[in-house]
């Protein structure tokens, strides 16, 4: 029955924080105004057979569905506050497995401080099992960031390591005949993204434009080169690499770089920012433990381009593109 279904799956969370007024339960979530904030607001799909391998670990389905829609808020520089869950559940989804997608969802709206406060249920018939979650955040008044401002003479950033999730989506799809000690490690950075919120918040101010890593460095650092009218000249010699990536390039014989510059999905920002932010970036690296490395210049030439020596011309994962995933 719907009723009892989402009472189980999703009207988990008991106590409401002071400001939701009215949560699951009624026509619709009444949430207090918030103040002199700004809302900021993101929703993304997630569905088995696109963005995960049908039948794959259910809970990080659920953590995924959420994760995603933290990054885009990390890359606003805005604290995530409300979800709603548009839950589209095929008729034969056995019940643990539903519950397993609830437990992943409600562990990733816990780790991020996350109040479910309504959705929407629906039974999908031979159906994908698919999750659109509705994020709401509050940042102050006017200083979320942007794509729009990176300048000419700002440095380009990204946070952590890069194509471990393309490398751990490649492992799930074709597991190597021998053991890997990388295999874990790589296949939990792309089921279970945990995007830097407390550093995106942390560089709000300093950062003059900002993007999270989802369909590959390439791809979303010409979104910001698009939006500020700027050139984006990479040092693909640069790119942050993690040793479980070194290690599976190693054995399976593919250039980490190309991982690195066009994987998708590994949830991390890039950033670009001005000499007079090396003060608070330091100080948002120390007390976030979030390492970030420079991986290149802005630049007034080509602008809308990114480029450099080693730099594919195709960006990454679009949606609709010919050929699909490169
Ligand atoms: P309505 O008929 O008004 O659309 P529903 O029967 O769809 O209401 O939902 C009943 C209540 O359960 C509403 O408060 C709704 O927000 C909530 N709800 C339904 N599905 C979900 C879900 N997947 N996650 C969170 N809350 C949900
Ligand atoms: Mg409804």
């Amino acid at each position: 029955g719907e009723f009892p279904l989402i009472e189980s799956l999703f009207h988990r969370q008991r106590t409401l924080p002071e400001d939701v007024r009215t949560g699951i339960g009624d026509d619709a979530a009444v949430l207090a105004a918030a103040g002199d904030d700004d809302w900021v607001a993101a929703v993304d799909t997630v569905t088995e057979g696109i963005h995960a391998i049908p039948g794959d670990d259910a809970a990080a389905f659920g953590w995924k569905a959420v994760a995603v829609n933290v990054s885009d808020l990390a890359a606003m520089g805005a604290t995530p506050r409300h979800a709603l869950v548009a839950a589209s559940l095929p008729t034969d989804l056995a019940t643990e497995r539903a519950e397993a997608v609830a437990d992943g969802l409600h562990a990733a709206l816990a780790e991020w401080g996350v109040t479910l406060v309504g959705g929407d249920t629906v039974a999908a018939r031979g159906g994908p099992l698919s999750l659109s979650v509705t994020l709401l955040g509050r940042a102050a008044k006017g200083a979320s960031l942007r794509r729009s401002g990176a300048r000419p003479g700002d440095t380009v950033y990204v946070t952590g390591t890069l194509g471990d999730s393309a490398a751990g989506l490649v492992l799930l799809s074709e597991p190597p005949s021998d053991w890997l000690g990388a295999y874990d490690w790589l296949v939990a950075r792309h089921r279970r993204p945990r995007p830097p919120l407390v550093f995106g918040r942390g560089i709000a101010g300093a950062a003059s434009a900002a993007i999270d890593v989802s369909d590959g460095l390439v791809a979303d650092l010409g979104h910001i080169a698009a939006a500020s009218q700027v050139g984006i000249e990479l040092d693909a010699d640069r790119l942050p690499l993690s040793a479980p990536m070194g290690e599976w390039a190693w054995a399976a014989g593919i250039d980490p770089e190309r991982y690195a510059l066009t994987g998708g999905e590994d949830f991390e920002l890039a950033f670009t920012a001005g000499g007079d932010a090396f003060e608070a970036l330091q100080r948002a690296k120390y007390t976030t433990d979030t390492r970030f490395t420079v991986v290149g210049r802005v630049v007034a030439e080509r602008p809308g381009a990114v480029f450099g020596p080693g730099v594919p011309a195709d960006g990454g994962w679009e949606h609709f593109a010919p050929e699909g995933q490169p």
